[in-house]
């Protein structure tokens, strides 16, 4: 593949910004769980470009939607309505308004951080002059753009781009006194996660979302749950918050949604979204018709498959044969959102390039933790399989003269 963008990562000549690093491989095609790279390696893919693929490569329902949207109609403006997006977004209201028991509203995004984006101009536009801080965890993410970077609680990745947009402030993750004491009469929203994915897959400890939602009755802030990357059955639920059993006022969701197509949604409560006035907001692509095909073709599969289930019982699978694993130190994570612990010494991104050269994609969310989120029409075979590549990888990283794992 000589002059191709793999080859010349991190060249001038590369036609790609240098904001990621090195690709690992070139990866040219897929089908469920599977994926081959350009020398015609297989893999398993237990990463799932991130959580996004959850009814697997080229799913057939997907690519029968699209390819027919394609022909029918692509896109035509926010001046006219097209009947996909509208049926679309009724789903999601539908599908919400189980989960919440509130009927809403839906705006159509290119992404995650696009609907995060919506849902903070939201607060602010419904909290009004004087009341426009968003209140988020140390840990979190919730986007790339300024106004969500500054909602992400990583400094480090603040420090690039200062100043920062004003009217953010960050709490230490899980300590529902940290919040209580940060949400005063300046707060419109409080934003947050219900497992912190890229934060390194760290859920939500019992209680905190209830004491959050609380805190908002409380004093009138608003509770935005971000769903990017939990939602749409990925945690067991079809959103993550379900677990908890609170009632979020606006909920953002984007990476499964589309099962790659880029689409991403903020749903908020009827009475909340009407703080919106026509020119408050808005997106060339909102809704266009042939990415809302996709959220509809994957609706209707997940609820077809009763996907959270298979995120449920996939997720007892991995878990069972993880358990006991030298040099692996516990499971967290929902559904087929994991996060393996591995023991000390163990290096997370040793064990995600080991795994790749044994034809396994998994992701070193941070040093001492590997993410998996396999489609969650991962079939148990492959599950088997990519848990002995996983668990023989660990193994064999496991430094000499460790006491850990084994014979727990
Ligand atoms: C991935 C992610 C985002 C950002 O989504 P993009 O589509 O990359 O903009 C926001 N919030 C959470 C929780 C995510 O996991």
């Amino acid at each position: 593949m000589s002059g191709h963008a793999f080859d010349i990562a991190g060249q001038d000549h590369c036609p790609f910004m240098p904001v990621f690093g090195p690709p690992a491989r070139m990866i040219v095609k897929g089908a469920g769980t599977e994926v081959w790279d350009s020398e015609g390696r297989r893999l398993l893919d237990f990463l799932s470009g991130i959580a996004v693929v959850s009814l697997g490569h080229a799913n057939e329902k997907v690519a029968e939607a699209i390819s027919q949207q394609a022909r029918t109609l692509v896109h035509v403006s926010n001046f006219f309505a097209n009947p996909v997006a509208t049926e679309a977004a009724q789903r999601i209201n539908d599908l919400l308004a189980a989960a919440t028991g509130h009927r809403g509203q839906v705006f159509f995004t290119n992404s995650g951080a696009e609907a995060n984006e919506c849902a903070i101009k939201l607060a602010r536009r419904h909290g009004g002059r004087g009341r426009h801080t968003v209140v988020s965890a140390l840990g979190s993410f919730h986007g790339r753009t300024l106004a969500t970077l500054a909602a992400t609680g990583q400094p480090s990745k603040h420090e690039p781009f200062q100043p920062m947009p004003e009217g953010f402030r960050h709490v230490a993750w899980g300590d529902l006194e940290a919040m209580t004491a940060a949400v005063d009469a300046s707060v419109a929203a409080v934003l947050i996660e219900p497992i912190q994915g890229e934060g390194g897959v760290q859920p939500a400890p019992a209680g905190y979302l209830e004491g959050i939602r609380a805190l908002c009755d409380a004093t009138g802030a608003l509770l935005i749950v971000d769903e990017v990357q939990t939602g749409f059955a990925r945690t067991g639920r079809w959103f993550g918050f379900e677990h908890a059993g609170v009632s979020p006022d606006v909920v953002t969701m984007a990476k499964g949604m589309g099962n790659g197509m880029p689409i991403g949604a903020c749903w908020a409560r009827s009475e909340i979204a009407r703080s919106f006035s026509p020119g408050d907001h808005g997106s060339t692509f909102s809704g266009t018709a042939l990415a809302t095909s996709a959220v509809l073709a994957v609706i209707e599969e997940m609820e077809r498959l009763a996907a959270p289930g298979l995120a449920v019982s996939g997720g007892e699978r991995v878990r069972a044969s993880l358990s006991g694993r030298r040099g692996i130190d516990g499971v967290r994570g929902s559904g087929l959102l994991l996060g393996v612990e591995l023991a000390a010494g163990v290096v997370a991104a040793e064990v995600a390039a080991a795994c790749l050269e044994s034809g396994l994609i998994v992701n070193a969310v941070n040093p001492s933790t590997i993410r998996l989120a396999p489609p969650l029409t991962v079939s148990d075979a492959e599950i088997d399989e990519a848990m002995e590549i996983l668990a023989g990888v660990v193994a064999a990283l496991v430094p000499d003269g460790s006491s850990d794992g084994g014979d727990r």
